[in-house]
């Protein structure tokens, strides 16, 4: 374990430029915590908190300068290794084929020919590690491999950002996945603020990262801080908006299918796929077929798309998922119970994005325990409003 003075960071992000990496990291645009291209330590969310419940997100000033100082914002990392519309081939009308004599056609920029510079992830939660690898095991290690995934996810390089300040609506502790990560990172950072001037803690995960942080300034921890970083964690873990209880939670509700509670949340859910947009396990997609006006061009391009939309079940006439009750219904059955047979973890890390970005705040946490405990009226109420 080593330690990096908040001056010395930036030497971390020298390193990563150095070696041609594109740092993508939190940092602050209109009004929120989002993820982007950064290109120094001062472009992350300086001194920046937040407050987020049910359908409710406001960034706030803290009272230190805390780099992490939040949770997670609406990005996930989802978008850069699979993101939200690929053009997976394109063909332009050339020439005339010559067996028929019609049109022909020269295909253009398959996808997988396009160049990008390897990515670097600095800042990931360990509930957002834990759905890149969710993410892993849906597009790599099934019989089929996702190739632009592949290609991005086995380039990227992640430094993972130890959780010390999580909000009203996460609930990872109670997932295990968080809020430490203990491996599949290349470095983990643990912000430490209470032995002075702020530290971070940082050991490697990998031989990547090993060589990286020979190149960063730093000191060896000591024992004072290592302490520091695991109250720190520790406290994280108490002070979490919300909970889930996993105790048979994927028979309960394979055995729920016609719960009531189905019908009384589809009243409220308004079928807008907000809550699968920003989960970042999520990965339903599409494929459409365009041509520009001309019609010279013509594209296949694969978009992200929902288990909320009606479009998404429709096979030969009709939906198989025409109600709301139904949608909803299989987005949750697939999170905490299908997923568990597909993939032998739940596909829920407990980052609280769909609570905090529905609409109407609709909560995962107490639509489960309604389920789980049917005799409870009425869930007791999560404590909000938690500050990074
Ligand atoms: S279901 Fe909700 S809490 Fe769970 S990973 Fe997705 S967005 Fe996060
Ligand atoms: S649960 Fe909320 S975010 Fe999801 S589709 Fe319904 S209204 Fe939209």
């Amino acid at each position: 374990m080593v330690t990096i003075q908040r001056n010395d960071l930036q030497t971390l992000f020298d390193a990563l430029e150095r070696r041609g990496y594109r740092i993508i990291s939190p940092t602050v645009r209109d009004e929120a915590i989002i993820l982007d291209t950064v290109h120094s330590a001062d472009d992350l969310p300086k001194g920046r908190g937040e407050e987020q419940s049910a359908a409710r997100y406001r960034l706030n000033r803290r009272e230190d300068d805390a780099l992490f100082g939040y949770a997670v914002g609406p990005h996930a990392w989802k978008q850069f290794l699979y993101p939200p519309v690929q053009t997976l081939l394109q063909a332009r009308r050339e020439g005339t084929s010559r067996s028929s004599g019609e049109p022909g056609f020269a295909l253009l920029n398959p996808e997988g020919a396009d160049e990008e510079p390897a990515m670097a992830f600095v800042g990931v939660r360990p509930c957002d590690l834990a759905a890149i690898r969710r993410l892993d095991a849906v597009f790599l290690q099934g019989p089929f491999q996702e190739p632009g995934y592949a290609r991005r996810r086995s380039r990227a390089l992640v430094v993972v950002a130890q959780c010390t300040a999580p909000s009203g609506t996460c609930f990872c502790a109670s997932m295990n996945t968080g809020p430490s990560a203990p491996d599949g990172f290349d470095i983990a950072l643990t912000e430490v603020l209470s032995t002075g001037p702020t530290v971070y803690l940082a050991e490697s995960g990998s031989e990547r990262g090993a060589e990286i942080l020979r190149d960063v300034t730093c000191r060896p921890s000591t024992s004072e801080e290592i302490s520091a970083a695991a109250r720190a964690i520790e406290s994280a873990a108490g002070r979490m908006g919300r909970h889930v209880d996993l105790d048979g939670l994927s028979e309960t509700l394979r055995r729920s299918i016609e719960h009531v509670r189905w019908q009384q949340t589809a009243q409220r859910c308004l079928s807008c796929a907000n809550c699968t947009m920003v989960c970042p396990t999520c990965f339903c997609s599409t494929v459409e077929d365009t041509t520009d006006l001309t019609a010279t061009i013509a594209e296949r391009r694969r978009r992200w798309d929902s288990c909320f939309t009606l479009d998404y079940s429709y096979i030969h006439g009709g939906s198989v998922r025409p109600s709301g009750m139904s949608r909803y219904r299989q987005w949750i059955m697939h999170k905490m119970s299908t997923w568990v047979d597909q993939y032998g973890t739940y596909g829920c890390t407990g980052c609280g994005r769909c609570i905090t970005w529905c609409p109407v705040g609709i909560d995962i946490t107490q639509e489960v325990a309604a389920v789980q405990h049917p005799s409870i009226e009425s869930v007791t109420p999560p404590r909000e409003n938690v500050h990074g």
